[in-house]
């Protein structure tokens, strides 16, 4: 449980270190909000999961949706709170193993393509969270490390992908054409946290567990 809580702690850190560079790839296709709107978000977020006392691993996922979904504003905030609380939902009442965390990123994939309606390709987080889960799911499911390692990845080629890619949603939608060549802000939020948490789990410490 404990490592967990480091593992999204982490992702919190990692999302309030970048605000900046978020900030600029959202200025450059959007609104420039994306960064303040995340770091204010996972900013609450961190708090919550140092003040949570979790039943499961369930319960800090949740704990961190819930926290974005309040706090972050725009549609990152309902996007990714709604990520988050998809994701604990095949994680409550049980252990973090390398299937549970394939299921809890594809979960929460799903609960964002169920309420946004974003399409693969119409440059959104869902394209860099699609591919990680597609990676995830290739990896060896004994191996949990291998599974954060690969959804890592696949994040970040997806969020590159987005680059070639036309906007047809948010604020970006009305650049058309002109918003190829930029990232997306979203997409590029999603291999951030995926990054720190493939690097908390890599770096736990040897004798730690992560399931208990
Ligand atoms: P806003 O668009 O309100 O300014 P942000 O700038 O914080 O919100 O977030 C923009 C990001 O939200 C986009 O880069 C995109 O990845 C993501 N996003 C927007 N709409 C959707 C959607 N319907 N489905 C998935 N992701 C979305
Ligand atoms: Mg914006």
């Amino acid at each position: 449980m404990e490592d967990v809580r480091r593992a999204l702690q982490a992702a919190c850190d990692a999302i309030i270190a970048a605000q900046d560079r978020l900030t600029r790839a959202d200025q450059a296709i959007g609104d420039g909000d994306h960064g303040a709107g995340m770091a204010r978000g996972f900013r609450a977020a961190r708090d919550a999961l140092d003040a949570a006392t979790p039943a499961c691993v369930g319960d800090l996922f949740k704990a961190v949706g819930m926290a974005v979904l309040s706090k972050s504003g725009g549609a990152s905030g309902a996007v990714f709170g709604t990520f988050f609380i998809g994701a604990a939902k095949p994680l409550l009442h049980t252990h973090l193993t390398a299937p549970a965390l394939v299921e809890a990123f594809a979960a929460g994939t799903q609960a964002v393509r169920d309420r946004g309606k974003a399409q693969p390709g119409d440059k959104t987080m869902i394209d860099a969270a699609l591919p990680a889960v597609e990676a995830a799911s290739a990896a060896p499911e004994t191996d949990l490390g291998a599974v954060a390692a690969a959804a890592a990845e696949g994040a970040r080629r997806g969020a590159e992908a987005t680059r070639a890619m036309i906007a047809r949603f948010g604020k970006a939608k009305t650049l058309g054409e002109r918003s190829i060549g930029h990232i997306d802000p979203g997409a590029l939020s999603v291999s951030i946290i995926l990054e720190s948490i493939a690097v908390s789990v890599a770096t736990r410490d040897e004798g730690e567990v992560i399931d208990i």
